[in-house]
């Protein structure tokens, strides 16, 4: 069976060790931080708490996943996985170092996926020695509760990897769907528009951020409104992909609404800083 390391412990990071570890996975969670992997441990034993109390969990299997979960800070920890799942803060020079030492670190034969939401996976890719190894694993927010899976192939992605790739997906009950590696694939390509043009709206007075979102779930039944949704994901994260289709594909439609930067520029990142279009502190 694959051993798993998820590097990041945040939101995405913790989601998928969750996700991997009630699968039956052993999973590694990895973070530069010694605060976010508490939080991030504290994080999954709540959720899989909310999940025994819904009853779609039993208090066993959960002693279970939890005992499949260890934690470490320093990277050489993936000498011992097959597959490595990034999910570090969205930021290219970051993601291009994170990859480096990857390749340095992890066993000869190991799948480098990312969790990246929109950067070049043929470019990492690029920063290793094994291109054929690297592969883009997009999965969506929250972890436990989406069903789908982004899988993306870099240029140079051989078909054992994304074949390995697509069953651990699904062997973690999602879906997982093929796409290209251009700037945000699939689903920011599409969404990060809206959210950008949502900002715009709040910016230019069309609307208030509650009308905006109460427009866009009444009329187009969303479940939920594209600022609530900009909150869940992180404004600084928004922002980032945004920069990466901008910079990528050149075209100004892409460029990130002036009020998104300031409000990342505050600090006001969303729900997981407390504060971001709407306020959490309650
Ligand atoms: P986050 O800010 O919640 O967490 C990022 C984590 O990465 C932090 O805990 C940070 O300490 C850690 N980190 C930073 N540098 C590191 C390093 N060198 N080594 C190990 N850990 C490091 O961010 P997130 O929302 O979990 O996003 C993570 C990734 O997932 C990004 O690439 C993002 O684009 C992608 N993603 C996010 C969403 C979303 O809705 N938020 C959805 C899909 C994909």
């Amino acid at each position: 069976m694959e051993r798993i390391a998820v590097i990041g412990a945040g939101q995405m990071g913790n989601g998928i060790v969750h996700v991997a570890a009630t699968s039956g996975f052993a999973v590694q969670m990895i973070d530069v931080s010694d605060a976010a992997l508490q939080k991030g441990r504290a994080t999954i034993e709540k959720n899989l708490e909310r999940q025994v109390k819904k009853g779609t969990l039993d208090a066993a299997a959960r002693d279970a996943a939890l005992g499949r979960i260890s934690v470490a800070t320093a990277l050489d920890a993936v000498a011992d996985a097959t597959v490595a799942i990034e999910a570090a803060t969205e930021n290219v020079e970051l993601k291009h170092r994170i990859f480096a030492d990857l390749d340095r670190l992890a066993p000869a034969g190991a799948i480098l996926a990312s969790n990246t939401s929109s950067i070049s996976i043929t470019e990492i890719a690029g920063r290793t020695k094994r291109p054929e190894a690297v592969i883009g694993m997009h999965f969506m927010n929250p972890v436990p509760l989406m069903q789908l899976v982004e899988v993306i192939r870099g240029l140079a992605t051989s078909d054992e990897v994304t074949a390995r790739t697509v069953a651990i997906a699904t062997a973690m009950g999602k879906t997982p769907i093929e796409v290209n590696d251009f700037p945000g694939f699939v689903a920011n390509r599409i969404l990060m528009p809206m959210i950008n043009e949502a900002f715009y709206c709040v910016m230019e007075g069309v609307g208030t951020p509650e009308s905006i979102d109460t427009v866009m779930k009444l009329g187009m039944n969303h479940p939920m409104g594209p600022l609530t949704l900009a909150d869940f994901i992180g404004l600084d994260t928004c922002l980032a992909i945004l920069e990466v289709l901008h910079a990528g594909l050149g075209d100004p439609k892409y460029r990130p609404c002036p009020l998104l930067r300031k409000y990342v520029a505050q600090g006001w990142l969303g729900k997981k800083s407390g504060r971001g279009v709407y306020s959490y502190s309650a």
